[in-house]
C-alpha cells in the first residue's frame, strides 16, 4: 500500500476501541493513512505488536509508560528485546517522564525510562518519549545517551525544551492540541519549528482535535492535525502529509 500520511502516535489497542476497532482501522486505512500504535505497558505492548502482525500499513512500538515503570522488572526489559527483534516493530515506546499524575515515584520513572531509552540505543531503535512537566530531566537523561534518536510525542512543552530537543537530534510530534483555542504558544512553535522536524499523531483515544474535543479520538482524525499545521507553515495539508511521511520514513525506518 502506497501511505500518503501518518498517525505517528495512536493507541489502537486501547480498550475505547474494543468495539469497533477494525472499523475505525479501516476509516484510516481507506484514506491510505499509516498508522504507528505504541505500547503503554507490557500488555498493551503485546497487543499492539499482533495488531501489527495481522494489519497492513500498521507498525508497533513495544515500552512502558511512566504510569507503569513502578512494575517494570528486568523480564519485562528482555521481552522488549525479543519485540524489537520481530519485523512491524519499529521503535521503543511510549517511554518517558511524568510528574503531573506521579503513579510512580520519580526516582522509579528516571531509572527505568534511562533502561529503556538504553536498550533502544543498543537496538538502533528509535524511541517514542512521553514529558510531562518533566521538561529538565527528560532532556538531562536524553543528552547523555548520544546517538539516541526519536520523537517527542505530542509535544506541549516550552520553546526552550524543542530547542534542546531539536539540538539533540530529535522530532516533535503535534496532536490535536494545536487545534486548542488558547494553544497560541503551541501554534507558534509549530509555525517555528524546522518542517523536517516535525511529525503528526493523533495520540487516540485521548486529545481529539477541535471541532470533536472531548470525544474519543480516532486516527483519521490526524488529518485535522495535518491542517492546522498547514495553516501555521502556509502549506498546503498534502505538503505537510507529504513531508512528515518522509520524516517518520526516515526516525522509524518504516
Ligand atoms: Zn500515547
Amino acid at each position: 500500500m502506497n501511505v500518503m500520511g501518518f498517525d505517528s502516535h495512536c493507541h489502537l489497542q486501547d480498550p475505547a476501541f474494543d468495539e469497533d476497532r477494525e472499523a475505525v482501522y479501516s476509516r484510516a486505512f481507506s484514506q491510505s493513512l499509516g498508522l504507528l500504535v505504541p505500547g503503554y505497558d507490557m500488555k498493551s505492548s503485546a497487543q499492539a505488536v499482533l495488531l501489527a502482525d495481522s494489519h497492513e500499513a500498521l507498525w508497533a512500538l513495544a515500552g512502558v509508560h511512566p504510569h507503569d515503570a513502578k512494575t517494570f522488572s528486568n523480564a519485562d526489559q528482555q521481552q522488549l528485546k525479543n519485540w524489537a527483534r520481530q519485523e512491524g516493530v519499529v521503535g521503543i515506546g511510549e517511554i518517558g517522564l511524568d510528574y503531573h499524575y506521579m503513579n510512580s515515584p520519580k526516582e522509579i520513572q528516571k531509572e527505568v525510562f534511562q533502561a529503556q531509552a538504553k536498550l533502544a540505543r543498543e537496538l538502533d531503535l528509535p524511541v517514542s518519549v512521553h514529558s510531562r512537566e518533566a521538561e529538565d530531566d527528560t532532556w538531562a537523561i536524553l543528552r547523555e545517551l548520544p546517538g539516541i534518536r526519536g520523537v517527542l510525542h505530542c509535544f506541549t512543552g516550552s520553546k526552550e525544551f524543542a530547542e534542546k530537543l531539536l539540538d539533540l537530534g530529535f522530532y516533535l510530534s503535534f496532536a490535536g492540541p494545536v487545534s486548542f483555542k488558547n494553544a497560541h504558544e503551541l501554534r507558534e512553535i509549530v509555525a517555528w519549528a524546522p518542517m523536517d522536524r516535525i511529525l503528526i499523531e493523533t495520540d487516540s483515544p485521548y486529545l481529539s482535535p477541535v471541532p470533536w474535543r472531548g470525544q474519543r479520538n480516532e486516527p483519521l482524525r490526524v488529518v485535522r492535525v495535518a491542517e492546522v499545521v498547514a495553516a501555521q507553515k502556509n502549506f498546503s495539508t498534502k505538503q505537510v502529509f507529504d513531508d512528515t511521511t518522509s520524516n517518520i520514513k526516515h526516525v522509524f525506518r518504516v
